[in-house]
């Protein structure tokens, strides 16, 4: 059933506009500096409209009204495109995965088997026909995308990730002596 749950949304992806032979969105130049964050007093004086404003209409779509991007356009896909470093939240700017939790799980999204401790929150999610746990992030609430039993080593997860749900920054190269 899972499998077939994940094809189903997969077709449903392409059929929502990035061909199947999509080359992956090329890669955002990667920044060193962290994202502004926003404080939980910050995130509960948000109104609606405020996080209209801050976002663009793709994450808007997807951190506030669990909208799902199509698959293999996020720009994320490849772990080696952006290197060791942090995924951010595109909402609040809190750090949610680090790069050593990320794997390629050939779905089209970024999938990490791990968060970072206390970052990510979970609900039950049954709508679409499906019964699924939704991934969101613990300090603002916006829709990171959904999560599986199906991932590696060591924790078994598969934490299924909208890439315009996260700001990635790269870890500083180390100082040159
Ligand atoms: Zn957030």
């Amino acid at each position: 059933m899972r499998p077939l749950a994940i094809l189903a949304l997969v077709s449903l992806c392409w059929l929502a506009g990035c061909a199947a032979d999509a080359e992956p969105a090329a890669a955002p130049a990667a920044s060193t500096t962290p994202p502004p964050e926003l404080t939980m007093e910050d995130v509960l004086k948000l109104t609606d409209a405020d996080w209209k404003r801050r976002l663009t209409p793709e994450q808007y779509s997807v951190l506030r009204r669990k909208g799902t991007e199509p698959a293999f356009c996020g720009g994320y896909t490849a772990t080696k495109h952006h290197g060791e470093g942090t995924y951010h939240c595109a909402g609040c700017g809190v750090a949610l995965f680090t790069s050593e939790t990320k794997f390629d799980s050939g779905s089209g999204w970024p999938s990490f088997f791990q968060p970072i401790p206390g970052r990510i929150a979970e609900e039950r999610d049954a709508s679409h026909g499906m019964e699924r746990i939704e991934v969101h992030c613990a300090r603002c609430g916006g829709h990171m995308g959904h999560l599986f039993d199906d991932g590696p080593r060591p924790t078994g997860m598969r934490y299924c990730i909208n890439a315009v749900s996260l700001t990635f920054v790269a870890k500083a190269p180390a100082e040159k002596k």
